[in-house]
């Protein structure tokens, strides 16, 4: 004899037994997303290189690809190029903008950020044009430089990482800062 209860009781055996199942089910599939982490490196490092570095560029690194040098060279004098790419060292009082006095600012060569004002440009004597202090301090990126046997702080435009020059704590107050910034790094824009 068929009794409902148990008939019953065997219907929510069932059930409770396919609930059961859900959430292993649903265990099962995360271990498969999880798992198609290691698939996707694999996907990543299988980028062609043109494109990485177009991605490492718009991941905040400021070097520049390849493809942009080409057209540098083109667009920038050979000395703009040696200084800003190369990390390279004009001539001292031999730049356009050592004995420049003019009111009004001083922008990156390569990517055109104001980087400078002429407020803060003073005679240092050093035989590069010097500032007390940078237009604003996100502007500039200070790294330690130990090249040539000496510690420099250097000082590369934030934008587009050109190398400008080198920082030194000797200037005037109230800053205290000189930056001695090659002229072939920058480009003036007077007050109209
Ligand atoms: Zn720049």
């Amino acid at each position: 004899m068929n009794h409902p209860n148990i008939s019953n009781r065997k219907r929510n055996a069932a059930q409770a037994n396919r609930l059961k199942k859900i959430p292993f089910n649903f265990t099962l599939s995360s271990v498969d997303v999880s798992g198609s982490l290691p698939y996707l490196t694999t996907w990543k490092s299988a980028i062609p290189e043109n494109l990485k570095s177009t991605m490492s560029a718009t991941n905040g690194n400021n070097s520049v690809d390849q493809a942009n040098l080409k057209s540098l060279k083109e667009r920038l004098t050979a000395e703009q190029y040696h200084v800003t790419q190369e990390k390279g060292t004009e001539r001292p009082f031999s730049g356009v903008y050592n004995h420049h006095s003019d009111p009004g600012t001083y922008k990156c060569v390569v990517c055109d950020d104001v980087l400078f004002s002429s407020d803060s440009k003073f005679d240092s004597g050093c035989g590069w044009p010097a500032f007390s202090d940078v237009l604003d301090k996100s502007k500039v990126k200070l790294t330690p430089d130990f090249s040539h046997g000496s510690s420099r702080t250097e000082v590369t435009c934030n934008k587009c990482g050109a190398h400008l020059g080198h920082v030194f704590d000797d200037g005037p107050k109230p800053t205290g800062q000189r930056y001695c910034i090659n002229s072939a790094s920058l480009n003036f824009a007077g007050k109209k």
